[in-house]
């Protein structure tokens, strides 16, 4: 799912309430690359706690994120880790600021555009495949991991 209707939740007697989505996330691009997750979705714990008209939404998940190394375009894989909360007053998002776009409208959660907003914060600054990775020689492009000998020799 991409969207999820705050409106099918039932609170009941209870003032919290869990759900488990199947959240679809599009591939994305981070720093000039294309990055995914894998089967394009994520399994988002999202908790919504009410107090009268207003309620807190909590999404928490984990995720693998693969593509290209930043340094040597091999296959690249990193865990994140993730957690976000919004907070919503009579099914509309409360931005902090004017300009920002909340994930809630007419109590419709943009699930989906959230989860992948929450994965771009947590990603480390380089994305490689290893930390000592070695990256490609800048004159031919040879990987440096394959061949760390390799080197030109000064004209
Ligand atoms: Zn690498
Ligand atoms: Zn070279």
């Amino acid at each position: 799912m991409r969207r999820f209707d705050l409106r099918s939740l039932r609170f009941a007697e209870a003032s919290e309430v869990w759900r488990r989505l199947p959240v679809e996330v599009d591939p994305f691009v981070y720093g000039g690359l294309d990055y995914e997750v894998p089967e394009g979705s994520v399994d988002l714990l999202l908790s919504a706690a009410r107090v009268g008209d207003n309620v807190t939404l909590r999404a928490e998940f984990e995720t693998a994120v693969i593509g290209p190394c930043q340094r040597c375009l091999g296959d690249a894989d990193v865990i994140v880790s993730v957690r976000g909360v919004e907070y919503v007053r009579h099914g509309e998002s409360e931005g902090e600021a004017e300009d920002e776009e909340g994930y809630v409208a007419s109590s419709i959660v943009d699930v989906g555009r959230w989860a992948r907003d929450l994965i771009a914060e947590e990603l480390p600054p380089k994305l490689l495949c290893r930390d000592d990775c070695r990256g490609l020689c800048a004159e031919c492009g040879a990987d440096l991991n394959a061949d760390p000998e390799h080197r030109h020799d000064e004209a």
